[in-house]
């Protein structure tokens, strides 16, 4: 996926990775590091707790984001999940990815920053951030300012996203024969995988 002009290419390994960890969460909230190594893989699963997650590191591969699941509510970012999108991005010095499966509402949806801010900036939203436990991102302008568009699709969807592409059709391996007469000619196609014939004349 694009957004703000920036490539994130999800792997098959992080789409069934971030589906099946959407399908086993229950109760508590349950995460992946989303890491770069060309495209973007998935990390082993995280158990959070009922309203947070704490992601480890991605051990030696470039960070590209993380994603979480929400138990409860839907899969819009909450303020925190916008901050750790704005923190992690300061701290690589470019925009992250962070995406969230919802329950609720059966999807992922993910964003990235639309710049990286200051670290001024930074610390302006972390005086803000514990009394912002429990709002949504944009309900607060002054964060939800720096979240580019969202992009999201259906959890039930990923297998037709990772499914392998169709083998090409074998053609199939034909015996053709002349079968010449004294006024007429015919030819005889012979599937050599299935013993059909088929007769066809030339005059
Ligand atoms: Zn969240």
């Amino acid at each position: 996926m694009t957004l703000n002009g920036n490539e994130f290419t999800l792997s098959n390994q992080a789409l069934e990775a971030m589906a099946t960890t959407f399908w086993r969460t229950r109760v508590k909230e349950r995460g992946r590091m989303l890491c770069r190594d060309g495209e973007i893989t998935a990390s082993p699963e995280h158990i959070g707790g009922r309203w947070s997650i704490t992601t480890r590191n991605c051990r030696g591969k470039m960070e590209a984001g993380d994603f979480h699941t929400h138990p409860v509510g839907p899969s819009a970012p909450s303020w925190w999940d916008a901050f750790s999108i704005l923190s992690t991005s300061y701290r690589h010095h470019r925009p992250v990815l962070g995406c969230r499966g919802a329950k609720a509402d059966g999807l992922i949806r993910c964003e990235t920053a639309r710049r990286v801010p200051t670290l001024a900036e930074l610390q302006y939203l972390k005086t803000k951030r514990r009394r912002m436990r429990g709002t949504w991102a944009h309900d607060d302008p002054e964060i939800a300012k720096y979240l580019s568009e969202s992009q999201s699709f259906e959890v039930r969807k990923v297998p037709e996203f990772i499914k392998p592409p169709a083998p090409p059709p074998v053609a199939p391996r034909i015996k053709t024969e002349e079968l010449v007469f004294a006024t007429s000619m015919f030819k005889r196609y012979t599937n050599l995988d299935t013993g059909e014939t088929r007769v066809e004349k030339v005059y």
